[in-house]
């Protein structure tokens, strides 16, 4: 089956209007993609995508149920007994991941305004992450060509290997915030290692995800291996956790569905489990630091990039006690350099948050904090459609919930210590241990820090989502409530297979 781009335009559009003409001709289909094609649902009931800037119902979407999950399931079952997928060797698969890798690229516009009009994400950031997620594909296929077996030493007689065989059937439950990255960064992995996968992406956001699986059969995945299923998370996301014939799940969402997950597993097959779940991350600026004002830009992007809804968001801030009053200012600031607008138009880098329903989260939060009588730095920019002012809540105490709770919103907490080993506690004080950044003019002093804090990734003096610096194939494993199992680099290829240990008895 091949599928066309709509976007047959020679030159990228370099215009709101322009990108607008793009997404009106775009034919949306919210089918669910199952053994190679689109079917109807078993359901008969349905939930509409919303583009949160216009709020222009774009596509009525099928309430897949756990019928449509088993029938998902027999599909991956069936393709993996059929196919030679899971049998033929590593360097086959990693080929289909570059054509897929070169089908993103050549299809970058179509996917990048899917995930544009449908969660809001302004269209220039689209684009980079449908980039970033070819380039993180490739990284997985050359990764996963180097993994090697170990032989163990034992007599002549015998060899011993230990090998890493694929888990199986996986099937990965997805956020909307990065939609196409995040679903990506799973079923990537999970091919390159010889699983089948059923994606069940966010109601928020599910077409981009839906199109990649026309595009996967188009770059070489067999029918059956890659099956994508909209619906609601209680219903096709919970029957999919409670799969007995699931062999684990891969999971980046809300730390509460999170734990209901661990309780599907259990009461099902005790499926293997890897969560990449909330943060609360803590930026340390320590008081060495010099150029106020560019640490403040880069302070105020940690938790402002994608309107704050990045589970890695550097948005507990803190400041040495003699940095503090001149920073937070500058912080304030920098915020307002954020330009709140249409996402389609190339130069907003602040598009709506991605439902009415997050929106009204995030200003009950902002409420609830200036309430709470704390001094709220607002953005002269202002806010926008759907967008709160950003704001920063300066000098809160630190077990206030703005200084423990994830927002997902353009919102910081400041807090202030007076010394780094005060600043290692505030920065270990939280439930969750996803990501942290020191701030330091002395490399070896911020590298010091670094090492104690409880966080799968730690980086000094950048961040994780500062564009040049992105890596790709960093390892992460959250601490504390922030979940657990590895994601990215040739660990988290390992985490989509298991151990298994090989003995011959040779001839002699
Ligand atoms: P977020 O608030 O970031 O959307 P959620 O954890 O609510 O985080 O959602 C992330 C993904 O988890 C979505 O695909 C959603 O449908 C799914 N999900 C939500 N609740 C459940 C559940 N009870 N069982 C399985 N999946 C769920």
């Amino acid at each position: 089956m091949t599928s066309k781009s709509v976007l047959a335009a020679p030159k990228r559009p370099a215009t709101a209007e322009q990108w607008q003409a793009c997404a009106d001709q775009l034919k949306l289909d919210g089918r669910p993609f199952i053994a190679g094609a689109r079917l109807g649902s078993t359901s008969k009931n349905s939930f509409l995508i919303r583009n949160p800037f216009t709020s222009q119902c774009l596509v009525d979407v099928p309430r897949c149920t756990h019928e449509d999950i088993d029938n998902a399931v027999a599909a991956a079952v069936r393709a993996r007994a059929d196919s030679a997928w899971a049998k033929q060797s590593v360097a086959l698969r990693a080929d289909v991941l570059r054509s897929l890798a070169a089908k993103l690229e050549s299809n970058a516009d179509e996917l990048a305004l899917l995930d544009s009009i449908q969660m809001g994400m302004p269209i220039t950031f689209a684009l980079d992450d449908i980039a970033l997620a070819a380039r993180k594909l490739r990284d997985v296929a050359s990764t996963a060509e180097r993994l090697h077996e170990a032989v163990l030493p034992s007599a002549p007689t015998s060899l011993a290997i230990n090998q890493r065989v694929p888990q199986g059937i996986v099937g990965a439950i997805t956020p909307w915030n990065f939609p196409l990255f995040v679903a990506l960064s799973k079923v990537g992995p999970a091919l390159a290692m010889g699983n089948a996968v059923i994606l069940k992406p966010s109601e928020i956001a599910p077409l981009a995800c839906l199109r990649l699986a026309e595009l996967a059969i188009e770059a070489g995945v067999p029918e059956g291996i890659f099956n994508v299923v909209p619906g609601l998370g209680s219903e096709a996301g919970h029957a999919l956790a409670s799969h007995g014939q699931v062999n684990m799940v891969s999971f980046t969402g809300s730390t509460a569905t999170g734990r209901t997950l661990m309780q599907c597993a259990a009461q099902s097959n005790l499926k293997a489990l890897h969560l990449e779940l909330g943060g609360k991350s803590p930026q340390i600026v320590l008081d060495d630091c010099g150029d106020a004002r560019g640490l403040a830009k880069a302070l105020a992007d940690g938790f402002m990039f994608n309107g704050g809804q990045l589970c890695v968001a550097g948005s507990r801030l803190l400041i040495a006690k003699n940095l503090m009053a001149d920073l937070v200012p500058l912080i304030v600031e920098s915020m307002g350099s954020w330009r709140p607008g249409n996402p389609l138009d190339p130069v907003t880098n602040l598009g709506p948050l991605a439902s009415v329903e997050q929106y009204e989260r995030v200003a009950q939060m902002i409420d609830d904090a200036v309430q709470a009588g704390f001094d709220a730095q607002r953005s002269s920019a202002g806010g926008g459609t759907l967008m709160p002012t950003p704001t920063l809540f300066a000098g809160v105490p630190p077990l206030s919930e703005i200084a423990q709770e994830e927002v997902f919103g353009p919102v910081a907490a400041a807090l202030t210590f007076a010394s780094d080993a005060e600043a290692l506690a505030l920065a270990n004080g939280t439930r969750y241990g996803l990501v942290a950044t020191v701030w330091s003019g002395d490399l070896a002093r911020g590298k010091r820090l670094a090492e104690q804090i409880n966080a799968g990734g730690v980086t000094v003096n950048t961040q994780t989502n500062h564009l040049p610096a992105r890596v790709i194939g960093a390892s992460l494993e959250p601490y504390g409530e922030s979940g657990n199992g590895v994601e990215g680099g040739a660990d988290g290829l390992l985490a989509f297979t298991r151990a298994r240990h090989l003995l011959l008895n040779l001839p002699t």
